[in-house]
């Protein structure tokens, strides 16, 4: 067999169509596409209401057995589908994944557009800028970061009077409020609209927030993992009088505001959420907001580019859609609703969209099915299951650096065979949603035949609709031919969809309905802070929201050294924080957290 070059030369090798004749092909009209360069196109969302009446194409959503840290191929297997499923097969397909973090890029999980004969190009375009959607993120975080600051500040040092004429300032010699402000009144409950006619008492309540600064859950954040600015004391300057504060970045892909792109469903929708999240507490137990701190219109200008999905291609030349890059740890961990939408009208009733659920099938496709199909409305019908050789050797037990196996290149039914259990469990897993699951053995040339063929025996046993080797990485498109009409044959089986819980179950019951069914544990421990923030988000009203747990994806457990299908656990719940824009609590499980550097590749 010809040896396969390197990822970036497989990439550099391919000269990709122009985008604008990619878009035409697949229906887009000219007014619909925005062109950045040659290989890049953002796409507008009249493309969703041009096309309304179109029924929806088949819904896949490829996940995977817990990984190695490196690992198992899911973004390359969503590739290789979907250039299988396309010319190979003869469908309209679409690829819809997450824009790569910066973090992961540049750490030792490397990026994200596929690898070998299945990826995304071009890939420098893919993994680094793109058309600016983090960086947009990144100015709209900041700047909320920066409005808190300033705000505390202000309140300290300034009298009620003075602070009032800085939110409401003289325009041609008489104040007016915005209708932010004039929102704010009404949640206050002072239906006036003349800033003139408010008494001083009202003045003081429209001025001051009083935020409590203990309470702040909003973070700075930047797209580079930088280790030290995990925790950073602001302030500093004798400009702030004092007024220091010991604060952290996160990496971009985790800010809420990621998590508001990839579960938005258009603009108006953006604007709300972004107006709704909650950035901390004020001394009196209220939440308080974006809107609150007059800063949510400036957010949705700030976002105004970044909502449209960016169109590329594979290496055989079909549509991909790479939108929104939440992480599937701290946030949900797929790619934007908005961008699903478009590519499912697109492809039209007979086509295919795949799209990839980030980390195990514990985490990224639980949050797929619970928290991105629960705001979409769309209904998936076939999942897709990433194992591979290796990962299941290390569940077996095979001894590990950093949970890579040293046992890849020799035969070894025997450690296969007892790391199957995690595929077990996750086949498990997909299971309680009612969807058909195809198991996607992603071949690799150190593994031998029977070991790929045990796994899909295995697999089979288990429950699965189907379990097909595939050789994309080295073949491309035709690597996953079986695996294409595997698919497409359980597209026509009968899916019962459900959701794994009730939102409008109390928290603790919802989180211990995760960890039970999907994780295996025997029980959830809160822990203090968890028990109080329980208590806070439910008077707050946020307590019906869908759980995003926040978790290691190395073990089905919450500690990252068990591999296999851990059982007879209790799972530590240390905090619980609030995405109420993007609409989901997240629970931090045993070490996790969102600082920089922490995330993914430590
Ligand atoms: P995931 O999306 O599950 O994190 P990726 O698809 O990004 O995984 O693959 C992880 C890495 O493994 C990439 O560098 C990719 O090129 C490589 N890879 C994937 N499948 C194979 C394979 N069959 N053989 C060799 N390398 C592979």
């Amino acid at each position: 067999k010809r040896p396969v070059p390197s990822d970036i030369d497989i990439s550099r090798s391919c000269v990709p169509k122009c985008i604008d004749r990619l878009a035409r092909e697949i229906g887009l009209l000219s007014n619909e596409v925005e062109l950045y360069g040659k290989t890049k196109a953002k796409v507008h969302l009249e493309a969703i209401d041009r096309l309304r009446i179109q029924p929806d194409g088949k819904y896949v959503v490829v996940t995977g057995i817990t990984p190695t840290p490196l690992g198992e191929g899911k973004s390359t297997t969503t590739i290789g589908l979907v250039q299988a499923l396309g010319a190979h097969l003869n469908n309209n397909v679409f690829a819809c994944v997450r824009q790569p973090s910066q973090g992961p890029t540049f750490g030792i999980k490397g990026g994200a557009a596929g690898g070998g004969y299945s990826q995304v190009i071009p890939m420098e375009e893919f993994n680094l800028h793109l058309t600016g959607d983090i960086h947009a993120i990144t100015a709209a975080n900041n700047l909320v970061a920066a409005a808190i600051d300033a705000r505390i500040f202000h309140e300290a040092t300034q009298s009620d009077k003075a602070l009032f004429n800085r939110l409401v300032p003289l325009s041609g010699g008489h104040r007016t409020f915005s209708p932010v402000q004039i929102n704010r009144l009404k949640k206050l409950g002072i239906e006036k609209s003349d800033p003139s006619t408010l008494t001083e008492e009202e003045i003081t309540r429209f001025a001051r927030l009083d935020i409590d600064p203990e309470s702040i859950t909003w973070q700075r954040v930047l797209d580079t993992n930088d280790r030290f600015l995990r925790k950073i004391t602001i302030g500093q300057s004798p400009t702030e009088k004092g007024y220091t504060r010991t604060a952290q970045f996160d990496i971009t892909v985790a800010s809420e505001i990621m998590a508001v792109l990839a579960l938005t469903s258009s603009l108006e929708d953006m604007k709300h959420r972004l107006a709704k999240m909650v950035v901390a507490t004020s001394r009196n137990g209220e939440p308080v907001t974006t809107e609150d701190l007059g800063v949510c219109g400036a957010l949705t200008v700030l976002m105004r580019d970044a909502i449209k999905p960016n169109l590329m291609q594979t290496l055989e030349g079909n549509p991909v859609f790479v939108h929104a890059g939440p992480f599937a740890n701290i946030a949900h961990g797929n790619s934007s609703i908005l961008a699903d939408k478009i590519a499912l009208k697109l492809v039209g009733p007979e086509g295919f969209v795949v799209t990839e659920a980030g980390f195990g099938a514990d985490i990224g496709m639980e949050k797929f099915f619970n928290i991105k199909c629960r705001y979409s409305g769309l209904r998936p019908h076939v999942v897709v299951l990433v194992a591979t050789v290796r990962a299941l050797k290390m569940h077996g037990g095979g001894p590990s650096v950093s949970g890579i196996t040293y046992l890849i290149i020799f035969q070894n039914l025997e450690l296969v065979e007892k790391g199957f259990c995690n595929l077990r469990k996750q086949v498990e897993n997909t299971k309680h949603f009612g969807v058909p699951v195809v198991v996607a053995v992603n071949a690799f040339k150190t593994d031998t035949e029977a070991e790929l063929q045990l796994i899909c025996k295995l697999a089979k046993e288990a429950g699965a609709f189907d379990a097909v080797q595939c050789t994309h990485w080295a073949d491309g498109g035709a690597g996953a031919v079986e695996l294409g009409k595997a698919v497409q044959k359980a597209a026509e089986a009968p899916s019962n969809f459900r959701f794994l819980y009730d939102t409008e179950l109390p928290v603790v019951d919802k989180i211990r309905i995760i960890a039970q069914k999907i994780y295996g544990a025997d029980e959830i421990e809160l822990l203090p802070e968890a028990q109080h923030k329980v208590h806070l988000y439910t008077k707050q009203g946020f307590g019906n929201l869908p759980i995003c747990m926040a978790k290691t994806h190395l073990s089905l457990s919450h500690d990252a050294e068990k591999k296999g299908a851990p059982t007879g656990f209790v799972l530590p719940v240390r905090d619980i924080r609030a995405s109420v824009g993007a609409g989901f609590l997240y629970p931090l499980v045993g070490t996790v957290s969102s600082s920089i550097g922490v995330i993914e590749n430590d």
